[in-house]
C-alpha cells in the first residue's frame, strides 16, 4: 500500500507555498526516495467552499501541479479540514473569514447552538451539521473534485476532534447528539469516495495533539502521530496506534522536524532530525524541508549539504527496511522497562529499538524479547556493526552489554 511510502510536506514553506516551490523540490525528492508530496494549509480560498486562493493557486494551476507530480513519478496529498465553513465571522492567524458560498446558498445546513448562533468548531470556524443528507452528499461531491476532477492521491485532514451538539430546529434532529453522531458518516464518505477513485489513494486524519475519536478512527488508511512534541510523542504515540489500528498499521511520524524543538516566545523552533524514534518504532517517515533555499526565513527547515546527508542515510534505511510494514511486538512496557524499547518482527527477523532516557549516553544490559531459542547474530544496523552472537533459550532471552546514546537500533536473525 502506498501508505507505508515517505512523505514530503511543503508545510516548511507555511501559509503562502506556490505550485513552483511545491514542484521546485521534485529532483530531491525522487534523489531521496520520497514517494509522496503533501500540500498543506491555506492553499484555499475559504473554509468551506475549497477552491484555490486566486493568488498562489492562480486559474488551473492546481491541477497542473498534481500532474507534473504524477509525470515525475510522484504521488499528491491535499490538506483540508471537513466540516468547517467561513460565516464572515472571525479569523485564524492572518486569515480574515469571508462568508463562504456554501454558508450563504445553504444557511440552513449549520449547526446551531442553544440560543439560535451559529455554533463554532476549531479555528473558530462555523459548522455544517453531518446529520444533514445534503451536507454529507456535499462532502461527497468535494472529495470527487479534489479526487477525480484536480487529480489528487489522497487527503491529509486535519484537526478531527468531534462537531458542536446541533439544536437547528430545520433538522429535526431527536436529539442535538445526532451531529455529533453524524459526524462519522463524513468521514466515512470522504474516505470510500477516494477509495473508489483511487484504489492506492491515501486518507490520513490527524487530531492534532489529542487522542483520535473512536467514531473516525476506521475511515482512514493512515494514523499520523499528530503534531507530536518531540521525538518520545513520536515513539508512544505509534505505539499507541498499532495497539488500536493493528501491528502492521501504517502510522505516519509526522515530519522529522517535529522530533526535536525549542520553545521561541509562543512558538517553536523545530529543528529535529530524528529518525530513528519513527524507523525504530514502525512508523512511516515523512519531512518538510525547504528546497532550493527559498531565504532566510526558512533557514531552520532548509536542507543543507549536512542535512542531506543525514536524510539520505535514514531514509534509505527506512526504505530498505520497510519495519512500517512488519508486525509490531508487545514486548516491552513503557515506564516500566529501561531503555524504552521496541521490537517489530520482519522477514524472519527481529528488529530492537532502544532509545536512552536522557540526552547522555546509556549503559547496561538491554533483554532481547520474543525469540525463540536459538544463536543469533546481532548487528547495528543503523551504522552497520556487528554485535556478535547471543543464544536464547526456552526460558531466558538474550541479554547485550551496551552503550549507546539516543538510540540503539538492532538487527537479530539467525
Ligand atoms: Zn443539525
Ligand atoms: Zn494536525
Amino acid at each position: 500500500s502506498e501508505a507505508y511510502n515517505v512523505s514530503w510536506c511543503g508545510w516548511g514553506y507555511e501559509f503562502n507555498v506556490t505550485p513552483a516551490q511545491m514542484l521546485g523540490t521534485v529532483p530531491k525528492l525522487k534523489e531521496l526516495g520520497i514517494k509522496w508530496a503533501t500540500l498543506d494549509d491555506r492553499w484555499f480560498d475559504t473554509y468551506g467552499d475549497w477552491d484555490p486562493r486566486p493568488d498562489t493557486f492562480p486559474g488551473d494551476s492546481i491541477k497542473k501541479m498534481t500532474d507534473e507530480f504524477h509525470k515525475q513519478g510522484e504521488l499528491v496529498q491535499l490538506w483540508w479540514l471537513p466540516l468547517g465553513v467561513e460565516d464572515g465571522q472571525g479569523k485564524y492567524e492572518s486569515h480574515k473569514y469571508l462568508l463562504s458560498k456554501v454558508a450563504k446558498e445553504h444557511p440552513e445546513w449549520l449547526i446551531l447552538d442553544k440560543n439560535g448562533k451559529h455554533a463554532r468548531m476549531i479555528r473558530d470556524l462555523a459548522v455544517l451539521c453531518p446529520a444533514v443528507p445534503e451536507v454529507q452528499a456535499y462532502y461527497k461531491q468535494l472529495t470527487e473534485k479534489f479526487i477525480r476532477d484536480w487529480g489528487f492521491d489522497g487527503s491529509k485532514l486535519d484537526n478531527i476532534y468531534t462537531v458542536p451538539m446541533c439544536y437547528n430546529p430545520a433538522h429535526h434532529h431527536k436529539s442535538p447528539q445526532d451531529s455529533v453522531n453524524a459526524m462519522a458518516d463524513v468521514y466515512k464518505t470522504i474516505f470510500q469516495t477516494t477509495r473508489a477513485i483511487k484504489p492506492e489513494s491515501v486518507t490520513q486524519s490527524c487530531p492534532c495533539g489529542t487522542p483520535p475519536s473512536l467514531a473516525w478512527l476506521p475511515y482512514m488508511d493512515q494514523a499520523v502521530t499528530a503534531d507530536p512534541v518531540g521525538a518520545v510523542q513520536v515513539r508512544r504515540r505509534i505505539k499507541m496506534y498499532k495497539a488500536l489500528l493493528g501491528p502492521e498499521a501504517a502510522v505516519y511520524g509526522d515530519h522529522v522536524e517535529l522530533s526535536a524543538m525549542t520553545r521561541v516566545g509562543k512558538s517553536w523552533l523545530e529543528h529535529g532530525n530524528d529518525f530513528a524514534s519513527t524507523i525504530g518504532t514502525g512508523g512511516v517517515v515523512g519531512t518538510k524541508f525547504v528546497w532550493p533555499d527559498p531565504g532566510p526565513k526558512f533557514k531552520n527547515v532548509l536542507l543543507t549539504q549536512n542535512k542531506e546527508a543525514h536524510w539520505k542515510k535514514w531514509i534509505g534505511i527506512y526504505n530498505e527496511k520497510m519495519l512500517s510494514k512488519g508486525n509490531f511486538r508487545n514486548l516491552y512496557v513503557d515506564g516500566y522497562d529501561t531503555p524504552e524499547g521496541y521490537a517489530i518482527e520482519k522477514d524472519g527477523k527481529m528488529y530492537y529499538a532502544f532509545f536512552a532516557p536522557s540526552s547522555a549516553a546509556w549503559r547496561g544490559e538491554v533483554e532481547l524479547r520474543g525469540l525463540e531459542p536459538g544463536t543469533y547474530h546481532v548487528v547495528d544496523y543503523a551504522d552497520g556493526k556487528d554485535l556478535g552472537t547471543v543464544e536464547a533459550t526456552a526460558d531466558k532471552a538474550p541479554r547485550l552489554a551496551t552503550e549507546f546514546k539516543e538510540h540503539l537500533l538492532l538487527e537479530v536473525s539467525r
